[in-house]
């Protein structure tokens, strides 16, 4: 599809980078964007930076943390002694409510068999 804008086609093309969303999703999210307020659309790119500028690896688990360890990893509360192995690290946070083990996590980043990707797991 063309634009009459080449902004507006850059935003739409950036958009539709994400799993599951496709050209007709990101003209939508586009177009949310151009409704916002300049400070909204400034809020949103800056909550993007933010990201990942102060974001890394957990260094136990591999979730996201801006911290060396994340709040699971690092909370007293947590029985240690057992891991909850996942492969994306939102799979973690789903898990880590009330009906959880309470066991910190280890996230294997996208390979379900990490035992036959380790060139993907030692890079991180
Ligand atoms: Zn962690």
């Amino acid at each position: 599809m063309q634009y009459n804008s080449e902004s507006l086609e850059k935003l739409v093309d950036q958009f539709a980078r994400f799993p599951g969303i496709g050209r007709k999703g990101a003209t939508r999210m586009a177009y949310q964007v151009l409704n916002m307020t300049d400070q909204e659309a400034r809020d949103l790119a800056q909550a993007v930076l933010d990201a990942k500028t102060k974001l890394h690896r957990c260094r136990i688990c591999q979730d996201y943390t801006e911290n060396d360890l994340c709040r699971i990893c690092a909370s007293n509360r947590r029985d240690k002694s057992t891991i909850c192995v996942v492969e994306t690290p939102g799979i973690s946070r789903r898990w880590s409510g009330p009906m959880s083990t309470g066991a910190p996590t280890m996230c294997f980043m996208g390979s379900s068999a990490p035992w036959t990707a380790s060139a993907q797991t030692s890079s991180v």
